[in-house]
């Protein structure tokens, strides 16, 4: 790929490096996108909703600009080049500074047809390999285990997720149109194993009509098929969540639901939005109809060998680590993630249940010092302030949820009652209990 071609591309995605949203509930706070737009088309794509989608620029009447991020940008922060009165960018410097990790492709895809054109990923793993980041990519592509891709991955630290949602060819095809087959994605995760790249599967989003569904030569439903071809390929750890769908689908994202529906061969999409907390934007169905989907790839995945990551807010606490990509807290390469998390408070919370033991957690144990020097309003769309959240930062964003149970996104709405306010600590912040859910409990919880 030569630099003139590369010149054809608009450089100025701005939100291509960020602190991501989700940091509150996971273990990856910097997140890396390469472009705007993603060229495959899987029909249940969350990126849909958010205000980079193509569809809601177009409901808005803006023409959608295909656009990468900037090298110059990217490499003034790993770089650590600090600018004055720059405070998002100098803490984003300071973070990457002290823990050295990123995750890539986190809304979109990194190694698309975009990518095949423009080459802009292949300049940033140069990059990234420069400053010897740890990076974490999720893909659907194959694209990595071309030589050009391979070659740079050999030379700096990658853990490669190979997002995958069914093992049967035929079903992923009519679901993700345009992304490579499911057997294609197992082989690429093979050739980076052989050649010493550490991989994943990331199983996620889970159907569970797909799920289930008889696919093995012997019969084995296809949640085992995966995980078998997985293990087989050479990957070390799972990371998996069932779907959500969002609450107020876009007419486009009906039909994709009535397209999703089709391939299914049942009405999945209104039975799951049915099973769910009506208040809750993302509509995840419940926790009582995951729970024996989520154990049986737990178990079974650990039987295997896999490190466990769940991303589910639904059954999160199983997690192995504070990691639902699956890196274990003491991992001496992968290990340095960020650890105050919510995600981290619920798998504490579950191990002390079968130590015995009670646990309670205070708002600080959970947001990371950072935080406090990120204003809100900047964090969601870096180029344009968001007004709403006008002086707030992160930290004062994210307490107010943590003190207002209510809202659908506070802790103890977000994981359905195993974190319950108990009491309020000095600075009136409430202190949650962790409360283990089991099926039994949650029936007669419902007489
Ligand atoms: S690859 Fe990812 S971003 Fe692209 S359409 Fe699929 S889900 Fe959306």
């Amino acid at each position: 790929m030569d630099s003139e071609e590369n010149e054809k591309i608009r450089r100025d995605y701005k939100s291509g490096i960020r602190f991501t949203s989700d940091c509150w509930d996971c273990g990856m706070h910097i997140s890396v996108d390469t472009y705007n737009m993603c060229s495959f088309g899987c029909l249940y794509c969350f990126s849909n909703y958010l205000s980079r989608a193509v569809e809601r620029k177009r409901m808005g009447g803006f023409k959608p600009v295909l656009r990468a991020i900037s090298t110059k940008q990217i490499s003034d922060i790993l770089d650590r080049r600090r600018v004055a009165g720059e405070n998002l960018t100098n803490t984003l410097i300071d973070e990457v500074s002290k823990h050295g990790i990123v995750q890539w492709g986190a809304l979109g895809e990194g190694f698309d047809r975009f990518e095949e054109r423009y080459g802009v990923s292949l300049e940033l793993m140069d990059i990234f390999n420069r400053n010897d980041i740890k990076v974490r990519i999720s893909t659907k592509s194959t694209l990595l285990a071309q030589d050009r891709y391979l070659e740079k991955l050999k030379r700096g630290k990658y853990t490669v997720s190979f997002s995958i949602i069914t093992s049967d060819d035929e079903m992923a095809k009519k679901m993700e149109l345009g992304v490579p087959t499911s057997s294609e994605r197992f082989s690429a995760m093979r050739k980076l194993a052989e050649e010493g790249i550490r991989v994943h599967l990331r199983y996620r989003p889970i159907f569970m009509p797909l799920m289930e569904r008889r696919v093995g030569s012997g019969g084995e439903e296809d949640w085992k098929v995966m995980i078998d071809k997985a293990v087989d390929a050479g990957a070390k750890a799972i990371s998996y969540e069932m779907v959500f769908l969002t609450k107020g689908p876009t007419y486009q994202q009906r039909r994709r639901d009535a397209m999703m529906d089709k391939v299914m061969g049942v009405p999945f999409t209104s039975w799951w939005r049915s099973e769910s907390i009506p208040a809750q934007e993302c509509q995840r169905a419940n926790r009582l109809l995951k729970y024996d989907g989520m154990m049986k790839i737990r178990d079974y995945a650990h039987e295997r060998g896999l490190i466990v990551g769940i991303s589910d807010p639904h059954f999160k606490e199983y997690s192995d680590s504070s990691s639902c990509c699956g890196f274990l807290n003491d991992d001496p390469v992968w290990g340095n993630f960020w650890k105050k998390s919510l995600l981290n408070a619920v798998v504490e919370g579950r191990k002390a249940f079968e130590r015995g033991e009670p646990y309670y957690v205070s708002y600080d144990d959970t947001v990371e010092e950072w935080t406090k020097k990120v204003e809100v309003g900047y964090m969601f769309s870096i180029p344009r302030r968001h007004k709403y959240y006008e002086g707030w930062t992160l930290y004062e964003h994210l307490r107010n949820k943590w003190n207002t149970p209510k809202y659908a996104r506070s802790p103890y709405n977000y994981f359905e009652g195993i974190l319950f306010p108990d009491y309020l600590d000095d600075e009136k912040n409430i202190v949650y209990r962790y409360r283990h859910w089991t099926p039994e409990g949650f029936k007669e919880a419902r007489g």
